[in-house]
């Protein structure tokens, strides 16, 4: 695992699972269905969860939503999918809290948006009013910012005070400071109301990478809250994985970060799942953490004029990923297991070689024969129609013989 030195936190336990300290950076989602329907928002953490998010969001923006989410938690635990359900409420959480206690029962912890909750404004109420539920269920909060959301008066006094320095800060630095000040400035008054360090998570998200990364220094020079980690809006496809990779990337190797999200924009019938993904495969990337056995394949070239080798590579991972709910429980440490599907004889023997089994694929003109190498050796030569089940094959066997098997009834840990 990475050397990677992570801020110091107070730790925080979210419904079991524990955010900040030296516990693993934990990988949290958010739902889009309406919450009010628990059929719906049930079957949809539950894909969530079952992707490896290890808290799931839902909105709580209705008194419908609010009546549901009991129903939601219960049913989750009727079929025993353990994540804890964290509620987000925006502009009228104090009075849903108040007037459904089994919905603030049942929420594992309550996402409070400084920026609509009146807090700063002369009757902070409704704010206090929240973390006294909080403080009456036992539960963690998250304070977080958002910059659409930003508190207005906050930011147009630091903005008049910043015009009164002989040397104004320009806009966008002030606007950044506000954000952080809004975030900090709220966990003080929570702690003011009686909700210990340990029970509360900053976040202050921003959509621009560069923004996001002022922000997330800025707040953790400030002091010891954990930290919950996301580009906000991040958009769709492409640039929505690859702009939460960059922000998040430059942060967590700076230790900066607790948990995180990947706000991304599913696509029309797109998989939700995709952001848990995502979040995974960038702790992954940094050795922050394992959850899956990595295949690192080739990226082809005019020596590989078939698509065989990408679609092998293709049914590789999405084995390794369907078998690792199975494997998770029986095998320590599988998921660090690193496989190669190359396409010729260029790089392919070698990066083979530095895998735990790889397999070098026959280029355009070369002998129609696919080495096997595993733990650095020439095991085996594969040929024929047969070559991705006989790599399965070798992979099954090796994963048996490697891994050393859980004792029934110890809990698998999920990557540390
Ligand atoms: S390993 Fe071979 S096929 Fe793959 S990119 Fe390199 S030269 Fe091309």
């Amino acid at each position: 695992m990475s050397a990677i030195r992570r801020r110091v936190s107070v730790p925080v336990n979210v419904g079991g699972v524990w955010v900040g300290g030296d516990h693993p950076i934990v990988v949290q989602s958010m739902t889009n269905t309406d919450t009010a329907d628990s059929a719906a928002t049930v079957n949809q953490v539950m894909a969530l969860a079952r992707a490896g998010s290890e808290l799931v969001r839902v909105t709580v923006n209705t008194e419908a939503a609010a009546k549901a989410v009991p129903t939601i938690v219960e049913t989750l635990d009727k079929f025993g999918v353990k994540v804890p359900v964290i509620g987000d409420f925006h502009y009228n959480g104090h009075l849903l809290l108040k007037k459904y206690p089994d919905c603030a029962r049942a929420l594992a912890k309550y996402r409070i948006n400084p920026g609509n909750v009146n807090i700063g404004k002369k009757h902070d109420d409704n704010f206090r009013t929240m973390i006294e539920a909080a403080i009456e269920y036992g539960k963690p909060v998250r304070i977080g910012v958002n910059w659409g959301s930003l508190d207005q008066a906050l930011l147009t006094r630091m903005m008049d005070e910043n015009n009164r320095l002989p040397e104004p800060e320009d806009a966008k630095t002030v606007t950044l400071r506000a954000i952080v000040r809004s975030a900090i400035s709220s966990a003080e008054a929570a702690e003011r109301y009686g909700l210990p360090r340990n029970r509360i998570i900053l976040s202050a998200k921003v959509s621009g990478v560069q923004d996001l990364i002022a922000v997330y220094r800025m707040m953790a020079a400030e002091g010891d809250y954990s930290l919950h980690l996301g580009l906000t809006e991040a958009g769709l496809g492409s640039k929505g994985i690859v702009a939460t990779t960059a922000a998040l990337s430059v942060l967590l190797q700076e230790g900066i970060g607790d948990t995180i999200r990947a706000s991304l924009t599913p696509l029309p019938n797109g998989d939700r799942a995709e952001e848990v993904i995502v979040s995974q495969q960038i702790l992954q990337a940094l050795e922050l953490r394992s959850f899956t056995p990595q295949v690192t394949a080739c990226p082809g070239c005019g020596r590989t004029t078939s698509t065989f080798f990408q679609d092998m590579a293709d049914q590789i991972q999405t084995y390794l990923r369907e078998q690792m709910p199975v494997w998770r429980e029986h095998y320590r440490g599988v998921e660090e297991m690193r496989v190669a599907v190359m396409g010729c004889v260029v790089n392919g023997p070698g990066e083979s070689k530095h895998a735990n089994l790889g397999i070098s694929l026959p280029g355009t003109f070369e002998e129609p024969v696919a080495p096997v190498y595993i733990d650095g050796k020439l095991s085996t030569t594969l040929r024929g129609e047969t070559i991705v089940a006989e790599f399965i094959a070798l992979l099954n066997d090796y994963v048996a013989r490697r891994y050393a098997p859980l004792d029934l009834g110890e809990p698998a840990l999920a990557g540390a």
